[in-house]
């Protein structure tokens, strides 16, 4: 025992992509990298697109009150 060091982790984890970023903006208690936001930004919403990033971003807004 013992052997077990934390790490500092570089960066966070993004709720979009899913990876570990280290730019980003912090949405609630959730983290959204910068090129995430900037997808979600430009990405019309008639786009299929669109449809992933709200299902993503549900996990933040309404955290297992649906499931
Ligand atoms: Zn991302």
């Amino acid at each position: 025992m013992g052997m077990l060091v934390a790490k500092k982790q570089i960066g966070e984890k993004c709720v979009i992509c899913e990876q570990a970023k280290r730019k980003g903006i912090h949405l609630y208690t959730s983290f959204i990298c910068v090129d995430c936001e900037h997808d979600l930004i430009s990405t019309d919403t008639s786009n299929p697109k669109y449809k992933y990033f709200l299902k993503q971003l549900r996990k933040i807004t309404n955290p297992e009150i649906f499931s």
